[in-house]
């Protein structure tokens, strides 16, 4: 008799697997062990003896959703009134002294806050981009990790710089910059402290310098030396906005993605975030290098002026797509689901209805996000030796009835809805419905807390 598995999940109506033959077996199961899928399979073969059996009747499984891109601690300036009717470089101007008031008590309750929001949105890995650090804030960074510890979330988070400040020709202020020489040893001393290579990660760090218009182009470089020599990732924001093409004309005098290749970053150790305005040429090399994005769907719309990022262009030219849902402002709902029913919705606006379906969304927010952050075949799909990261969706009550042909189809066209069980590294942190960790209320009344003091109101 062969030992038992520590965790099965059984029952499902359908397991969409997405691994490399798109497998989608109905009445399936999947085997999970020390934090690993051991087994797929469906009514024709027999499960291994579990530990534990997590029931999937009447739900559709995934492989656990992935956010590319995000800026948690922004759930602390959410609807945020002086800036909701802003543009981009308004918006950024308005909050950049709010943000300014972070410390580590406000990282760690926005992280716990949004990653929780995202396991209960069947997200399973979140990066987040946390590139302000003010003075005398502490160590952010470690306070969000600390956060997904408790929680149990995989977690990537980056290391986020500015340094060119309004003094220098830059968009954010002087309190929330930092000179290049300390950016780049506190990113060293991240990665020596937080970041673990090994199969399974739950915590891995990247570099992010911001964009092209709150950093140095020297720091732009060295930071993807230091990437190179450290071997972890690269991630920033580019093309997002035509306030950026104008400034990049002007102070580098190229455009965004070009003053990128310039500084190194042309490669397949990036990802970028938005990318909505490349040309023709530009969408080809990105292919070429394999950098790369993380589409925003709700982002495109929220920032508005017909901006899309070209999702089936990346894809031609063989550009890895994932899935983002950013930070507040651009997205004040974090929800992966919502992402991809966006990212659904915007490419049937931009190409017709023939050129976009559910697996296509799906498939972006599972291989194409895994992808992005360097971990295809291991996280983003379920099959032996994948990382035992799976959602249970269950497709029942009013926002389902008479959805009986396509569950996948029905899975983003019908809704809105979230997780019944989110299963991280074989351990639930949702189950029926229920984030598994305690405490809720009490971060809730500190968030708020957090909140009232960045935002400048009474407790
Ligand atoms: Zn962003």
């Amino acid at each position: 008799m062969t030992d038992p598995v520590d965790l099965l999940v059984a029952g499902a109506d359908l397991v969409v697997t997405m691994d490399g033959d798109r497998r989608e077996i109905a009445g399936g199961w999947v085997a999970c062990h020390a934090g690993f899928v051991t087994a797929v399979g469906g009514p024709g073969s027999d499960p291994p003896p579990a530990t534990r059996v997590l029931r999937a009747d009447g739900c559709l499984v995934t492989p656990g959703l992935i956010n590319t891109h995000h800026h948690i601690y922004q759930n602390l300036t959410r609807a945020y009134r002086p800036a909701t009717a802003s543009s981009l470089f308004d918006w950024l101007t308005t909050l950049y002294p709010r943000w300014a008031l972070l410390d580590e008590e406000a990282s760690y309750v926005s992280a716990w806050v949004g990653l929780a929001e995202l396991a209960l949105g069947g997200c399973t890995t979140s990066t987040d981009h946390l590139y302000v650090h003010p003075a005398g804030g502490g160590d952010l960074l470690s306070a969000e990790i600390e956060a997904a510890r408790d929680l149990g979330m995989r977690f990537h988070p980056t290391r986020g710089s500015m340094s060119l400040s309004q003094k220098d020709g830059g968009l954010p202020p002087d309190s929330v910059v930092q000179d290049d020489d300390t950016i780049l040893a506190a990113s060293e001393a991240a990665v020596a402290r937080h970041h673990d290579p090994a199969p399974g990660a739950m915590v891995r760090i990247a570099l992010a310098p911001c964009s092209p218009f709150s950093v140095t182009p020297d720091l732009m470089r060295r930071t993807a030396e230091l990437a190179a020599r450290l071997d972890v990732r690269l991630h920033t924001h580019l093309a997002e906005d035509p306030d950026e093409d104008a400034f990049c004309l002007e102070t580098y005098g190229c455009r965004p993605i070009e003053h990128f290749e310039a500084c190194g970053w042309g490669s397949d150790r990036s990802w970028v975030a938005h990318c909505i305005y490349p040309n023709d040429a530009e969408i080809a090399r990105l292919g070429a290098w394999g950098t790369g994005v993380a589409h925003c769907p709700s982002s495109n719309m929220m920032i508005g002026g017909g901006g899309i990022a070209p999702v089936a262009a990346y894809r031609a030219a063989g550009v890895p797509v994932g899935l983002g849902c950013d930070g507040s402002a651009s997205t004040d709902c974090a929800s992966l689901w919502l992402e991809a029913r966006g990212a659904l919705l915007l490419a049937r606006q931009r190409g017709g209805p023939t050129s976009f379906t559910a697996r296509d969304a799906l498939e972006l927010a599972t291989r194409g996000s895994a992808a992005c952050l360097g971990r295809l075949g291991e996280l983003g799909v379920l099959a032996p030796g994948a990382a035992a990261d799976l959602v249970a969706w269950k497709l029942d009550g009013l926002s389902f009835a008479g959805a009986l042909t396509d569950p996948v189809e029905a899975l983003l066209r019908c809704g809105p809805t979230s997780a019944h069980h989110t299963v991280i590294a074989g351990r639930p942190v949702v189950e029926d419905g229920e984030l598994r960790a305690t405490g809720i209320a009490d971060i809730l009344t500190r968030h708020r807390q957090a909140a009232a003091r960045l935002q400048g109101l009474p407790l």
